[in-house]
């Protein structure tokens, strides 16, 4: 189902011309407009789903698929010495647009892409509610 309010809808069916690495009857790969280093892409479903809570199983293995095979391309084309595959879910979590998506980031030496956390401490507390969950 797409979305006609909604930018990665219309980009990824085509309505909006974009830069595009990769398409079939599911997605579209295209090159991200700011990326945060050489190459950085997104893999878009043509299908609206907000975020990964939304996304089928199917669509999901899919998506998995689309991403190893664009990324060998660009990190071997590209002599990358890394590739972060980035997924925000929720504006806490630094999504900015609410159609899922993958990011493909290559990654070079020194580069400024940044992408880090300040690592914390498991708590036990913690450790055993989340344990709980997977009971
Ligand atoms: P996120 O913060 O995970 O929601 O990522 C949204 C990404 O989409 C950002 O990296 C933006 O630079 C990128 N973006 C937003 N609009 C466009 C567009 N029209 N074409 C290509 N990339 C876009
Ligand atoms: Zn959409």
């Amino acid at each position: 189902m797409k979305d006609n309010n909604c930018i990665f809808c219309r980009i990824a069916n085509g309505e909006i011309p974009s830069a595009t690495l990769y398409e079939d009857d599911e997605f579209r790969v295209i090159l991200d407009l700011n990326p945060a280093a050489k190459g950085h892409s997104l893999i878009l479903p043509k299908n609206h789903y907000a975020n990964l809570f939304e996304l089928p199983e199917e669509t999901a293995s899919k998506a998995i698929c689309v991403a190893k095979k664009i990324s060998e391309k660009l990190y071997t084309g590209l002599h990358a010495a890394g590739l972060n595959l980035v997924q925000n879910n929720g504006e806490v979590a630094g999504q900015t647009v609410f159609h899922f998506h993958m990011h493909l980031i290559p990654r070079y030496e020194n580069d400024s892409a940044g992408l880090s956390w300040n690592p914390g401490t498991l708590t036990d507390a913690d450790k055993a509610e989340i344990l709980d969950l997977f009971e």
